[in-house]
């Protein structure tokens, strides 16, 4: 999928160019509203409505006049009145500085689900290993996966933020939880260690990586077996159910 990110400032277009490069999209990048308006067509537009030469608005209007292409505005939180406008000119969806990386994608997804359905991907950043298998995965029923999610003898509220394994409780951390909730969003699947951190901690997090492997630790322990977590050499980690049958 190609995006088009109409941004002028560097500060932001580079990292963010970076960020949805690690989760398989190509972006062009322009850094004005009149190049933004003679680009190629992308498949999904993110427009920055504070730019240099043209009022965001107008260019999304330009755009919308003459194409169903999707756009998502990005706008600053004093904006507000901005948003309205833009939603009323065509825009899909709108997203206020500062936002995270996953944010922006999930959004993403959810415009281009909307909007072509036949483009959609599954969040699984690379496919499962060969041979792997989720004997234990019950699959919540439609409407019900953000609820309770049951791996195993582990159950994930994300609306609770509870966590139990064989029926008792753990005690997590907010960034255990947000940890062992980020691996559970698709059991099996590998995510980097970048990705990781882009979602638990922050997109333009710079700092130790150690950070990660000290909550991976930590998170091992409270599930009673390492195996949980496994990690994926060179690349990062992913969740599985341990099948030693400790859980019966
Ligand atoms: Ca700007």
């Amino acid at each position: 999928m190609r995006l088009l990110l109409v941004e002028d400032d560097d500060r932001i277009a580079g990292p963010l160019t970076e960020g949805l490069n690690r989760y398989g999209f190509a972006v062009d990048r322009v850094g004005t509203g009149g190049s933004a308006l003679s680009a190629p067509e992308a498949d999904l537009v993110l427009l920055d409505l504070g730019l240099p030469d043209v009022d965001g608005i107008d260019v999304c209007r330009a755009l919308r006049a003459r194409s169903s292409v999707p756009i998502i505005m990005i706008t600053a939180r004093s904006e507000e009145t901005d948003r309205v406008v833009g939603l009323e000119v065509g825009a899909d969806d709108y997203l206020s500085k500062p936002f995270g990386v996953r944010e922006l994608v999930a959004r993403i997804r959810a415009v281009t689900r909307r909007t072509h359905p036949e483009r959609h991907t599954p969040p699984s950043a690379l496919p499962p290993a060969p041979g792997d298998s989720l004997p234990h995965t019950v699959q919540a029923q439609p409407g019900q996966e953000r609820r309770v999610q049951r791996l195993g003898p582990l159950t994930i509220s994300r609306r609770t933020r509870g966590v139990t394994l064989g029926g008792q409780e753990l005690t997590l951390t907010p960034k255990e939880f947000d940890l062992l909730a980020q691996l559970a969003d698709d059991p099996g699947a590998v995510w980097s260690r970048q990705q990781i951190l882009d979602a638990v901690w922050d997109p333009h997090y710079f700092g130790p990586t150690r950070t990660l492997d000290v909550h991976v630790s930590a998170l091992r322990r409270k599930l009673g077996d390492p195996s949980w977590i496994a990690t994926v050499r060179g690349i990062g980690f992913r969740l599985t159910v341990p099948d030693d049958g400790a859980y019966g």
